[in-house]
């Protein structure tokens, strides 16, 4: 949106040195959500990553010149070391984010996420009170949460709300969008939820998909109202979509519709960007130390960092699903392969594609684009 109202020349392509990490420190977590991808519990899971083990982990990281790790769970404060972690992840000089789901985040424990110096904070909220407490399975999560948000607001640090698209908390999204508004909190991370859908044949009348459609044409009505206030009082929100690489195709037809004269712009930007990056510029590693090409792919496993150093797993394309990942374009099938927009969106998010038909090749079934739209 920021580039719509104030275009800077087109760079190279996105080629960060390293990958942003994920690391799911732990999979105890004091709530038992239902949309939960971990399918954490509250109690302790044998065989995760000691202390030392970690601390070397990162030393490889940092060799491998990994910018940034998101420090996830189940619920990272629920480990012992959190802080001992994200305080050496700070002197290593990586951008540390915490992935909380907020309910732990008192007063005192604001302090020790303030003294941490975390780079941001992101929370998660699935809706507003009575939403989002029966998705947290907790009466009180959402007041919990929202506490959490404003104490970090409050002690100078970054924060974000990240909420995940179901068709149960769809009514809820402008509430959302108005409560980031009011609170004036620093970032909203909207999430796709990882549906299938029911293939193509449908996909028209495919009530998820029209339903992501009202919502992405909210967020982008929405963040460019908020870009040409900032540009008036100074404000940066930022307004984020993942786990949706189609998104960005979207905003070619949002552009088209209200600002045409910009659409060659934004699309020489998004090619820019690159699309979907799981494998590549995003990777995971979970609680036991298994390395896999986004966390959406617990499923499969590269290597263990305890057998093989994360350096060495991650390049290593003998694995034919991080061959693909890598190769450029992906090898993608169907409506992908013919899509006008593949250079933009990479061919999305494979695990839809490989849940759906068993093939990580096949076409999203999570576009939620029409063949007009793809042509
Ligand atoms: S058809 Fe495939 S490549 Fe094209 S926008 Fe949809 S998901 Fe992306």
């Amino acid at each position: 949106m920021r580039e719509i109202a104030a275009p800077t020349p087109l760079g190279p392509v996105r080629k960060p040195p390293g990958p942003v990490v994920i690391w799911n420190l732990v999979r105890r977590c004091n709530l038992t959500c239902k949309h939960c991808y971990s399918i954490s519990a509250d109690k302790d899971f044998a065989g995760e990553l000691t202390t030392a083990e970690v601390f070397g982990v990162m030393d490889d990281l940092k060799a491998f010149k990994v910018p940034g790790l998101i420090l996830s769970g189940g619920e990272p404060l629920l480990r012992p070391d959190i802080f001992e972690i994200a305080n050496r992840s700070k002197a290593l000089g990586f951008f540390t984010a915490l992935s909380s789901n907020g309910t732990l985040i008192d007063e005192a424990m604001t302090r020790r996420v303030a003294a941490a110096d975390f780079d941001y904070v992101g929370v998660s909220l699935d809706g507003l009170e009575t939403v989002h407490d029966r998705f947290r399975r907790k009466q009180g999560a959402f007041a919990a949460s929202l506490k959490a948000i404003r104490l970090c607001r409050d002690a100078d640090l970054k924060v974000g709300v990240r909420f995940t698209l179901t068709q149960d908390n769809f009514a809820d999204l402008p509430g959302l969008l108005k409560l980031v508004e009011d609170e004036g909190i620093d970032r909203f991370y909207f999430s796709h939820l990882n549906y299938a859908g029911r293939g193509n044949k449908n996909r028209k009348d495919d009530a998820h998909h029209q339903m992501t459609r009202q919502a992405m044409d909210l967020l982008f009505d929405t963040c460019w109202a908020h870009t040409q206030m900032s540009s008036q009082r100074g404000l940066q929100r930022e307004f984020t979509t993942g786990n949706n690489d189609a998104d960005g195709v979207y905003l070619l037809h949002w552009l088209r519709r209200k600002f045409p004269e910009k659409e060659a712009h934004i699309r020489a930007k998004l090619a820019q960007w690159g699309g979907n990056a799981s494998g590549v510029n995003v990777a995971n590693i979970d609680n036991l130390g298994n390395v896999h090409p986004d966390t959406m792919w617990w499923h499969h496993t590269l290597g263990n960092v305890r057998e093989r150093p994360f350096s060495a797993i991650w390049p290593d394309v003998a694995d034919p699903l991080m061959a693909g990942l890598k190769q450029r374009p992906r090898p993608v099938k169907g409506r992908c392969a013919t899509c006008a927009h593949l250079a933009l969106c990479n061919g999305n998010t494979r695990v839809r594609a490989q849940q759906l038909t068993g093939d990580a090749w096949a076409e999203d079934p999570g576009c939620y684009l029409t063949d007009e739209e793809i042509a």
